[in-house]
């Protein structure tokens, strides 16, 4: 049996940091504030949000809401944002996406304060971390992947690193910030031909295509650590599952994340410590 490595450990140690850096602000009277924005009642975003405030209450920071019916303008968001740029009682935002179709999502994204875009969304994130450049803050899911390789000590450098998905939002970034630590990387998506012989051949795989149990015994082999990014709803289980099958490839590979407990709560931890360093760092500015 694989070793199971949980994120509730990575995540104590994140939340440690982090609480010590609030108390610290909270001191000197600033209270680290993330602002949730999001558009409508979507379950997923839900669910995220309240492990959001759940996470925040356990670290000290305040979340306060900005909640929009779907038929919202893209000018009512631009303006909340702009707002909420020039509110100095407010150190993070976190948008809920996809935003409803009749909305320019990148204009919406953009006109976020890259300084206060905890998720890695605004442009000038996003080539911080293709550029290497201290550029803003990293998407937070896939920050977490790399602080859960880093706990468990799972060395990257010269590895093999097989990613599934290509998205914005987890795959394409993780995968540079796996190239950063000097791995290996082969990015899969849709139309990778052969998929489970790519895998199978990594010494590490990071499965994020939002596909349930895709990845079977045959995509994998002993002495592999694979890292299940993906949240899945099984009607049939009628539970969440990952994009890995966990019962059957967890008898074979060395190391293996569960879904749940696995990747996701770290994301939050991570969203919470982006959010005390920019409350640090706008703290730093005025001083
Ligand atoms: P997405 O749909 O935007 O992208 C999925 C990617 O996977 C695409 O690039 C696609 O080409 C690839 N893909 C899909 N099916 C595939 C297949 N059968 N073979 C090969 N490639 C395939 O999804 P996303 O936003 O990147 O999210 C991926 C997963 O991660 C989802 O399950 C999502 O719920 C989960 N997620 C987890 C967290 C977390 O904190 N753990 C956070 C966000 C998203």
């Amino acid at each position: 049996m694989a070793e199971i490595l949980k994120g509730i450990d990575v995540t104590s140690s994140i939340n440690s940091r982090t609480c010590s850096l609030v108390n610290e602000l909270r001191s000197k009277g600033v209270i680290p504030t993330l602002c949730i924005i999001r558009v409508g009642e979507k379950p997923d975003d839900l669910t995220y949000e309240n492990g959001a405030v759940k996470r925040a209450s356990t670290v000290g920071v305040d979340v306060v809401k900005r909640v929009f019916p779907v038929d919202v303008s893209e000018e009512k968001l631009i303006s909340t944002i702009q707002d909420i740029n020039n509110d100095a009682g407010i150190h993070g935002v976190l948008i809920f996406r996809p935003l409803p179709k009749h909305i320019n999502e990148a204009r919406v994204c953009n006109a976020l304060n890259p300084a206060k875009d905890m998720d890695g969304i605004t442009d000038i994130s996003m080539a911080g971390v293709y550029s290497q450049k201290p550029l803003g803050y990293p998407p937070c899911t896939a920050q977490a992947v790399l602080e859960l390789l880093s706990h468990y000590g799972i060395e990257l450098c010269g590895k093999n690193v097989t990613v599934i998905g290509r998205s914005l939002v987890i795959g394409k970034p993780v995968s540079m910030m796996l190239l950063k630590s000097n791995a290996t990387v082969t990015i899969c998506h849709t139309r990778t031909k052969h998929l489970s012989e790519v895998a199978r051949k990594a010494d590490i795989i990071v499965a994020a295509a939002g596909c349930a149990r895709m990845v079977t015994k045959d995509f994998v082999r002993d002495e592999q650590v694979i890292v299940d990014v993906g949240i899945n709803w099984d009607d049939a289980a009628g539970r969440i599952v990952g994009d890995v099958d966990f019962d059957s490839v967890s008898d074979i590979v060395s190391a293996i994340t569960p879904v749940p407990g696995g990747v996701g709560g770290v994301t939050t931890s991570v969203l919470m410590s982006h959010v005390a360093e920019a409350a640090r760092l706008m703290c730093k500015t005025e001083e």
